[in-house]
């Protein structure tokens, strides 16, 4: 029996990576600072440790693993990651992660390492058109990214390969665009778009309004859980590509139209009020060539689709904690 360890396996995509994982056949050690939120874990063995402890790394990474999925970041939406109050917390920590993760990893010989970067490490100089913006993995340097959140995921991207460089590690990474799905953090200012205005429509009377932080106009693109972790599989089991590559949908759209969206999904007419608030950069879009040609795969369920899973989820969520 194959065995993993998913470092952050109580968050959002580590706790549905357990899941899928224990589906395939896998025995799962999952650790995280917190159970999963919403769900029992579906893990054999769950550790609660803190990563930025050398001694925590050293206990759980004990055995080569066949596959380690390093998934834990100090990590939240716009409204964690822009506000540039959470700088020091978001760099010091999930870097301490990463070099506590990386050295017993290579000790113990484990197989495969997948670690999760992030589209916030693209140069801000090529996202600044709302409708042409520039994503592709060799457009990475020279670096520029808006927020410290991506010099981190870049720091640790260069720290891993450097592994892989000279150590012959066998190193996957994934820049991920904007996931989404059920069982995602929902409220209390670390949700994302997707959850934040489900949350937002859900709980707003129809024919009244809601709010939007900037005008709107700024493009992303967002993709479902489920494709997301098969992408994730795919990189891990194929032979040959190590990445970096996107993992994201190439259908963008403005943050106005994804409200709609939500909407839609609802049957709710509201109105949308502007104001001022952490934004980003003006549009991003996952470009898919290199996944396209490397993996013989690339996203393709309508963002409308994961939205109305989503909305349904958070809307009861909501309700249940009237
Ligand atoms: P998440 O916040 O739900 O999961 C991260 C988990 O790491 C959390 O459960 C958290 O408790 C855990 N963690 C944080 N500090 C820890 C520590 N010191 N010790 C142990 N565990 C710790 O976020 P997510 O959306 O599941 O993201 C997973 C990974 O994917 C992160 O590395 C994130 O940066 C990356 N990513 C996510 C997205 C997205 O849209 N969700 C986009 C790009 C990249």
């Amino acid at each position: 029996m194959k065995k993993a360890l998913i470092c952050g396996g109580g968050g959002f995509i580590g706790s549905h990576l357990v899941k899928k994982l224990k589906k395939e056949g896998f025995w799962v050690r999952a650790v995280d600072l917190k159970y999963p939120e919403f769900d029992e874990t579906a893990a054999d063995d769950f550790v609660i440790g803190d990563l930025r402890d050398a001694n925590v790394c050293r206990e759980v990474i004990d055995q080569p693993f066949d596959e380690l999925y390093q998934l834990a970041a100090d990590m939240g939406g716009a409204g964690f990651i822009f506000s540039g109050e959470n700088d020091a917390d978001i760099m010091h920590n999930s870097a301490l992660i990463n070099l506590n993760v990386v050295e017993p990893a290579f000790k113990q010989g484990v197989k495969k390492l997948f670690y999760s970067s992030s589209a916030c490490m693209y140069p801000e100089h090529n996202q600044m058109d709302t409708n042409n913006p520039k994503t592709s993995e060799d457009s990475a340097y020279p670096a520029n990214p808006d927020s410290e959140y991506g010099w981190e995921k870049l720091f640790s991207e260069r720290l891993f390969l450097a592994f892989q460089r000279n150590h012959g590690m066998n190193v996957k990474i994934a820049r991920f665009h904007n996931i989404f799905g059920p069982q995602g953090t929902w409220q209390g200012g670390r949700e994302k778009a997707p959850a934040a205005f489900c949350r937002k429509v859900a709980e707003t009377e129809d024919g009244s309004h809601i709010e939007m932080w900037g005008d709107g106009e700024q493009t992303r693109s967002f993709l479902y859980i489920d494709e997301c972790l098969t992408g994730v599989r795919r990189l891990m089991d194929s032979e040959t590509f190590h990445g970096p590559v996107n993992i994201g949908s190439e259908e963008m759209v403005s943050i106005n139209r994804l409200a709609e969206i939500v909407m839609e999904v609802s049957g709710k007419k509201l109105s949308i009020n502007h104001i001022p608030g952490p934004l980003g950069v003006r549009g991003r879009n996952s470009d898919n060539d290199l996944i396209r040609t490397s993996l013989n795969w690339a996203p393709k369920q309508p963002l409308i689709e994961g939205i109305s899973s989503t909305y349904k989820w958070i809307s009861e969520q909501s309700e249940n904690t009237k």
